[in-house]
């Protein structure tokens, strides 16, 4: 029996999960579904946004179908997601940007770097370690390296090695990797990557680079697609995977049928195409561009759907197949 766990989360996730599971159902009646409740409205109710039997849950479940969590800046709160991640090992972030003429693969390496969670607040200083390990890059740069050979594309490394020692030494483990692969490379400083990646998408395939500089890279590519509605992501591990949306739980536009659920819908794509099911995925995709393309669109697309309008003439279309 293939299980899988449903976090809806905070915000947005309460609107746009719900779509995206109804798609599941549709065309996986025969999982089992549970939900799991964690985020930072579980912490307003009870004092603690997730809880050790959450994460115990998360590891019975085949795949996490993710919504979004709120993270409040409160020095003693802790990222649901952050700890998700590292509980369940999810090292690789998969952010696939596609559009007319470009194809590409943001891979973010998600246990380390700036998020590592090593931190210091005193009162006249705070400080934040950015702990970068030649395993941590060694398994993140071979994720990328895999992507880029099956797509028969270049690998791409994102580094800001001019000025950060830790960043020297993530590039030449990926240079060293790539060579040892014998796959097409090249590299760039993040900052100039970041513009070109606008400017020239079609010269990109696989982009690897370190957590926040992925975190960062992938909403800025949004916008090549429309926005961070759009835009899915895979987070993978040895022995997990969790799908989520790139954008956040939203808290301005949430409750209010208006949030765009393509982004958890194609994470719902992602998720079957890893239990195995990919004809499903490119059902629920060539469903999506269909709907859009009859001028059924949220808000940021500048139509005047609602989260739940889309999400039903989705499943409408789904049903015909
Ligand atoms: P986080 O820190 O978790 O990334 P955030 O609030 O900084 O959260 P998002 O939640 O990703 O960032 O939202 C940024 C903005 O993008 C929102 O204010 C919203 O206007 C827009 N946005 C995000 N997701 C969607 C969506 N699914 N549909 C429409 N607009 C969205």
């Amino acid at each position: 029996m293939t299980r899988i766990a449903i976090v809806e989360g905070d915000g947005i996730g309460h609107e746009v999960i719900p779509v995206a599971e109804a798609v599941l159902e549709l065309l996986h009646p025969e999982y089992e579904y549970f939900a799991i409740d964690v985020g930072f409205h579980r912490w307003e109710q009870t004092g603690c946004p997730c809880a050790d039997r959450d994460i115990e849950a998360l590891k019975m479940a085949d795949a996490i179908l993710f919504g979004a969590v709120t993270t409040p800046p409160m020095k003693d709160y802790q990222s649901v997601v952050l700890r998700i991640r590292k509980a369940l090992d999810l090292y690789a972030n998969l952010r696939p940007v596609k559009g007319n003429g470009f194809d590409i693969i943001i891979v973010r390496e998600n246990t380390e770097g700036l998020y590592s969670g090593i931190e210091e607040t005193g009162h006249d200083r705070a400080t934040t370690l950015r702990l970068v390990t030649r395993s941590g890059t060694e398994r993140i740069v071979r994720k990328a390296i895999g992507l880029a050979s099956r797509k028969n594309g270049t690998l791409t490394i994102g580094h800001k090695a001019n000025v950060i020692k830790s960043d020297v030494f993530f590039r030449d483990i990926c240079i060293a990797e790539a060579k040892a692969a014998g796959i097409p490379f090249n590299d760039r400083y993040i900052d100039a990557l970041s513009l070109d990646l606008l400017q020239h998408p079609d010269r990109y395939s696989v982009v690897v680079t370190t957590n926040m500089f992925g975190d960062i890279l992938s909403d800025v590519a949004s916008y090549l697609v429309g926005g961070l509605g759009l835009v899915p992501s895979a987070n993978i591990g040895e022995r997990y995977a969790l799908f989520e949306p790139v954008h956040g739980s939203a808290p301005d536009i949430a409750g209010k049928n208006i949030a765009n659920p393509v982004a958890a819908l194609r994470s719902a794509a992602m998720l079957l195409d890893h239990l195995g099911d990919r004809d499903a995925a490119v059902c629920i995709e060539e469903e999506i561009q269909h709907v859009i393309s009859a001028g059924i669109r949220t808000r940021d697309l500048g139509g005047t759907a609602g989260t739940r309008e889309f999400g039903d003439a989705v499943l409408t279309g789904l049903r015909k197949h």
